[in-house]
């Protein structure tokens, strides 16, 4: 599952540049091709530091931001991630490299299947795939070491709030959809949630129920 030196070193400088600095995560991103998570003419794009579409009207990350979340996310080898809106699968793949476990939930059936297939092709065997409403959470899975959210909120959703184990961390795009969001860190401690405001992102909105597709 390598791409070549020159791919690498490009996507490794953008993401250094960038403040992408964890040594652990630009190890994951060193390892996981983007590319298998393009489809047709945006494939060839894959190691530019941008965002690009994917099928179902919805969009892959730009890499320095999936590189800053999941820095922010501050992941550790036992911790049992989730992570709303799938989409590419792209995230996920990253995360599972750095957790124990990543439950990814996305509401189109179309691209959790497909980012099902990509999993199973490159060997990442500790991602559970999800296809539902990923504002409710997996209550069956609870509690979560790292929550993280890839659609912009309002309100970081109350469900994925209970979900979070004390000492746990999660990281949500808020704000309304069509402008610029801000990044926030939630970190839930004995006294209560800490809120952090990180960045200026953009980010498709995080909608209700299934999607059609
Ligand atoms: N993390 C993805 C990019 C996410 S794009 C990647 O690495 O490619 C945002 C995704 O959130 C979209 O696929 C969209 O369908 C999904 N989404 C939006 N609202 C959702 C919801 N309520 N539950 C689950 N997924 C949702």
């Amino acid at each position: 599952m390598s791409f070549d030196a020159e791919q690498k070193m490009r996507v490794l400088y953008a993401l250094r540049s960038r403040g992408v600095t964890d040594r652990r995560v630009l190890e994951a991103m060193e390892t996981i091709d983007r590319q298998r998570f393009l489809q047709g003419l945006f494939a060839e794009r894959a190691y530019e530091d941008t965002p690009l579409p994917i099928p179902c009207g919805q969009t892959i990350s730009q890499p320095s931001v999936v590189g800053l979340m999941t820095q922010a996310l501050q992941v550790g080898p036992r911790d049992k991630v989730l992570e709303i809106g799938t989409g590419s699968g792209y995230q996920a793949a990253i995360l599972s490299r750095l957790a124990r476990r990543v439950y990814t939930v996305d509401r189109f059936r179309r691209l959790t299947r497909t980012a099902e297939q990509v999993f199973e092709h490159l060997g990442l065997s500790n991602i559970v795939t999800f296809t539902g409403d990923g504002s409710h959470g997996l209550p069956d899975h609870a509690p979560f070491d790292r929550i993280l959210v890839t659609a912009a909120a309002e309100d970081p959703p109350g469900p994925l709030l209970a979900q979070l184990r004390e000492g746990g961390i999660m990281v949500v795009p808020v704000g309304q959809s069509d402008t610029v969001q801000t990044l926030i860190k939630v970190t839930r401690t004995a006294a209560g949630l800490d809120y952090e405001e990180l960045r200026p992102v953009r980010f498709v909105p995080l909608l209700e129920g299934l999607g059609d597709d």
